[in-house]
C-alpha cells in the first residue's frame, strides 16, 4: 500500500518563464524509455514478483523503498514540465488566435490534447509502454538492469540539463541526477553483496561527476547523495545491509533514513481559460454548492 502527501520532494522556482520546447525536452525524463515513469515500473513490478523475499530481504526492501521514491519522482518531473508551459498562451476571444503563440512549439499534445500539462510522453510525444519495464525474476540479472537503467537515465538527465537552461527545469534535473547517482550506486552495492563482485568500481557512468552541474553540486554540498530512504515509518529498514559504508565518490559516509524526507508544497496552477481548464469558476462552484443545498434542504 502506498500512502499519499500533499508535498513535492524539493521545491521548484516559482518563475514565470514560458517555455513549451524546454517542457518537451523534460518528457524524455518522465515518459521516455529512461525516463522516471519507466524506473517506477520496473521496481513496481520486480517488487509484484519479488520469489523468496523472506530470505532475500533486504534486496527486496531495497527494490521496494526506492520504487516509492521513483513515484515521487514522476511527480517532481511532471511539475517541472508545468511549470515550464506556464504562461505559454494569453487569454483572447477565440478568432483572435489566443493558441497561435505555441502553433510552433515541438509537442502539439500539450496544448491539443490537455491544457498545458504534462503528459505520460517521452519528448517526442511517443506514449509511455509497458515494454520497457524489464523483470527476469533473476535477482541478479534484474539487479544488473536496475543499476543499467539508472545510468541510462542519468546520461539522459545531463543531456536535458545540457539542452535547457529554464530555472524550474535545471533545479528538478538536478536535483533527480543526485537521488538517480543514490540509486546507481545502491544497486553496484546491491550487486556486490549478491555476487562479489565491486561494481562500485565502474561510478560514474558517464564518468562526468554530478559535481560539475551547479543545480546538482549544491545537494551533493549536503550530503543528498549519502542518504536512502524507507519511505515507511516502520518497514524496509533492512536496506541498511545494503547502503552502508562509504559513497565510491566522495568517501562520505552512508546513511539510511527511516520515513521520508520533508516535502514542500505543490504549486498552484491558475486557470487556462483558452483552454477551458478547469472550465468552472469559483462563483461557479459556490453556485452549484449553494444550489445542492437548497435541494438537499439542508441549512447553513
Ligand atoms: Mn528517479
Ligand atoms: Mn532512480
Amino acid at each position: 500500500m502506498f500512502t499519499r502527501m500533499d508535498e513535492i520532494i524539493i521545491e521548484i522556482p516559482n518563475v514565470e518563464k514560458p517555455d513549451p520546447n524546454a517542457a518537451a525536452a523534460v518528457q524524455e525524463l518522465l515518459g521516455g524509455k529512461f525516463g522516471e515513469m519507466s524506473t517506477l515500473n520496473h521496481y513496481l513490478y520486480q517488487s509484484f514478483n519479488f520469489r523468496s523475499k523472506d530470505k532475500l530481504k533486504p534486496f527486496y526492501d531495497l527494490v521496494m523503498s526506492i520504487t516509492t521514491e521513483e513515484l515521487g519522482h514522476v511527480e517532481l518531473v511532471s511539475h517541472a514540465i508545468n511549470k515550464c508551459l506556464r504562461g505559454s498562451t494569453d487569454y483572447k476571444e477565440p478568432d483572435k488566435t489566443p493558441l497561435g503563440s505555441v502553433q510552433d512549439a515541438r509537442l502539439s499534445y500539450h496544448f491539443l490534447s490537455g491544457a498545458q500539462g504534462a503528459m505520460p510522453f517521452d519528448s517526442m510525444g511517443n506514449p509511455w509502454t509497458g515494454s520497457n519495464v524489464f523483470n527476469s525474476g533473476n535477482l541478479v540479472e534484474d539487479l544488473l538492469h536496475n543499476f543499467f537503467l539508472e545510468c541510462g537515465a542519468r546520461t539522459h538527465k545531463m543531456k536535458v540539463y545540457e539542452m535547457t537552461d529554464h530555472p524550474a527545469a535545471r533545479a528538478v534535473v538536478g536535483f533527480l541526477l543526485v537521488r538517480g547517482g543514490v540509486h546507481v550506486v545502491a544497486y553496484a552495492k546491491a550487486l556486490e553483496i549478491a555476487t562479489g563482485v565491486n561494481v562500485t568500481k565502474l561510478v560514474p557512468i558517464p564518468s562526468l561527476s554530478n559535481k560539475s552541474f551547479n543545480e546538482a553540486r549544491k545537494y551533493e554540498e549536503k550530503g543528498v547523495h549519502t542518504k536512502l530512504y524507507t519511505w515507511s515509518d516502520t518497514d524496509f529498514s533492512t536496506i541498511d545491509q545494503i547502503w552502508k559504508g562509504t559513497h565510491p565518490e566522495d568517501a562520505l559516509p552512508l546513511e539510511v533514513i527511516q520515513g521520508s524526507p520533508k516535502g514542500f508544497p505543490i504549486p498552484e496552477a491558475p486557470s487556462v481559460e483558452e483552454e477551458f481548464a478547469p472550465g468552472i469558476s469559483a462563483e461557479d462552484f459556490k453556485a452549484v454548492a449553494k444550489r445542492l443545498k437548497q435541494e438537499g434542504n439542508i441549512k447553513e
